[in-house]
């Protein structure tokens, strides 16, 4: 049968598992606040140092590309005015003017104020020496130049400007040609390699860069930057292939620009490391990188704390809630089973108490009518009996229902302890019978205004009951103690303890684990509310090493006025510790 519909959801009272539940959302909110916080931190560094890279890059190509081909032009100048002014010469003077003593001296010191040209001499067509200028006389006088590429290129083209070579003299240098236009004699000039040189030297190819010619075959005509000898067979190729197009490459980590000159005979090389040059940008960007990680660090630290206090008195407060839903809901419940066992127990008296008359009404009429009724005597005297047992039991049942509904019986100082002691050695006896022990560990707990017999019930309740859990040998403790605000009965004892769905229900009325004749379910709700009535509460655990602890918690008003003793803050929740 039910008996109460509640007016709170089951849904409600739900306690929500705190390591799942509260965790999960904790852990939610701080990826939620992580994710939302860093994500566009995130984006924007992202793009601007994609977007930096990308311009500078840009803009590296175009200004490389323009360097390039401003080299290239000063270097063909360079390579063509030499031509040029040898040119003049063979058409201004005749191979036996310049092979006249003397000759030769004066017209190098006209054409070399500027000390671009190392040494000049005049060779036949035989490619024998007719007069020679320079510092490798000595070397160079006597040798014949009809065996070398340079003089038959010059020979058959009438103008030549050779790769770089070492020649006769052993030092690395490249020479300027012009043939007479009989091709009977030519000028050669070897062009000072310092002086050229450093047409490419001035070029701004940064950290890591590089500024370099190589002819066809690869070999560099000026010295590399970053001293290499020979060019990698790869970076070859992928700048003979370049230097077609003349466009900026971006390979391996590098910007390459590349200019054909001296009619396509040379490359120009020029080159800049992206990482060396963006290195100030990489750093900057680590910085910022730095900066990014400790604000996220910061934000994360902040927001877990701040989501963890937050979700903590969310979690106290569902806790609080629900305490509360359960007391509103047990006060509820025992309200309307007080109404209902009072009238109950009010219907049900009278006819016990005619039935019970009747049954002694039987038995009297069954001594006067002895002699006839012999036979079926016993039988009808146990049957009497039984009826008597039974109103007994139903009158107990009645008269404990009543407890719901029952008046206080008068309030007044009492002394606890005393009252514990009193009630103790009432059932000391029993206990004793099945070796069970009744420690007392009181504490100094004075006097409280209270309802001294009401207060006694729920102590012989509950320790009848205690007896019953332990059984045969065992102890009950009851302690006592006080805190500013309360006073509180605690009795443990080393029965077996209470089962989750027992510790739900263990204040229902009617709900008993105890067979028929010992017990009928009311003893701890009508305890529970008693202690309501006084302003109490009672609660029910676990032990931590086994067995029941019942509390008894009573406030401990100082005034006599039992109305104003704080009611609402005795307790967190019912019994479901
Ligand atoms: P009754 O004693 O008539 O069964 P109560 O309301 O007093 O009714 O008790 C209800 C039930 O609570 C008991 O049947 C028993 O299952 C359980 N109970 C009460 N006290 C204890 C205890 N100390 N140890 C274990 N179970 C207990």
């Amino acid at each position: 049968m039910k008996l109460y519909s509640a007016t709170i959801p089951a849904d409600a009272l739900k306690v929500r598992s705190k390591t799942s539940y509260y965790a999960r959302q904790k852990n939610l909110f701080v990826m939620l606040v992580i994710v939302i916080s860093l994500t566009p931190l995130l984006v924007i560094s992202w793009t601007s140092s994609h977007f930096y890279r990308q311009s500078w890059q840009k803009q590296t190509s175009l200004s490389l590309a323009s360097l390039a081909e401003s080299r290239k032009e000063v270097i063909d100048l360079f390579l063509s005015s030499q031509e040029d002014i040898l040119s003049s010469l063979v058409a201004l003077h005749s191979k036996a003017e310049l092979e006249k003593p003397g000759a030769l001296n004066k017209v190098f010191a006209a054409i070399n104020s500027s000390k671009v040209i190392i040494d000049l001499g005049v060779i036949d067509e035989s490619g024998r020496h007719l007069a020679y200028v320079g510092p490798f006389k000595q070397k160079l006088l006597d040798k014949n130049y009809g065996a070398s590429p340079w003089f038959s290129e010059a020979m058959k083209n009438g103008r030549y400007i050779s790769d770089v070579f070492e020649g006769f003299r052993g030092v690395p240098h490249f020479v300027v040609a012009v043939a007479s236009p009989d091709r009977s004699w030519l000028l050669r000039a070897t062009v000072n390699s310092e002086l050229f040189n450093k047409l490419l030297e001035s070029a701004e190819v940064g950290p890591g860069g590089d500024a370099y010619l190589v002819n066809i075959g690869g070999e560099f005509q000026t010295p590399s930057r970053l001293g290499l000898t020979a060019l990698p067979k790869a970076e070859q190729a992928m700048l003979m292939q370049a230097g077609e197009g003349g466009d900026v490459h971006a390979w391996q980590n590098s910007l390459y620009a590349t200019a054909r000159l001296n009619n396509g005979a040379w490359l120009l090389v020029l080159k800049t490391d992206i990482d060396t040059s963006l290195k100030e940008f990489y750093q900057a960007r680590n910085r910022d990188f730095v900066i990014i990680i400790c604000a996220a660090l910061i934000i994360l630290v902040v927001s877990t704390v701040l989501i963890r206090t937050m979700v903590n008195q969310i979690e106290k407060a569902d806790g609080q809630r629900i305490g509360l839903l359960n007391r509103i809901r047990q006060a509820e419940k025992m309200g309307l089973v007080g109404r209902l066992a009072a009238g109950v127990a009010h219907e049900i008296n009278n006819p016990l108490q005619i039935i019970g008359d009747q049954a002694g009404w039987i038995d009297e009429l069954l001594d006067d009518d002895r002699e006839r009724q012999l036979e079926n005597l016993k039988e009808y005297r146990n049957a009497a009996g039984k009826i008597r047992d039974q109103v007994k039991r139903a009158s107990a049942i009645t008269h404990r229902l009543l407890g719901f509904s029952r008046k206080e019986s008068g309030r007044g100082l009492v002394d606890l302890n005393k009252l514990l002691d009193e009630t103790v050695s009432f059932l000391e006896n029993e206990a004793r019978k099945h070796r069970i022990l009744i420690r007392k560990n009181f504490s100094e707990i004075g006097q409280v205004f209270s309802d001294g017999a009401q207060l006694q019930q729920v102590i012989l309740n509950i320790l009848n009951n205690a007896i019953d859990a332990v059984g045969e040998d065992g102890a009950i403790t009851v302690s006592t103690g006080r805190t500013a605000d309360r006073l509180t009965i605690e009795f443990a004892d080393t029965g077996p303890g209470l089962s989750g769905d027992d510790l739900k229900r263990i204040f229902d009325p009617f709900f008993t684990t105890k067979e028929k004749e010992k017990g009928t379910g009311l003893g701890l709700s009508i305890s529970y509310s008693i202690m309501q009535r006084l302003g109490g509460e009672i609660l029910a655990r676990n032990g931590e090493t086994g067995g029941s602890v019942f509390t008894v918690v009573l406030p401990a008003g100082k005034s006599t006025d039992t109305k104003s003793l704080p009611r609402g803050d005795i307790s967190k929740g019912l019994c479901n510790e």
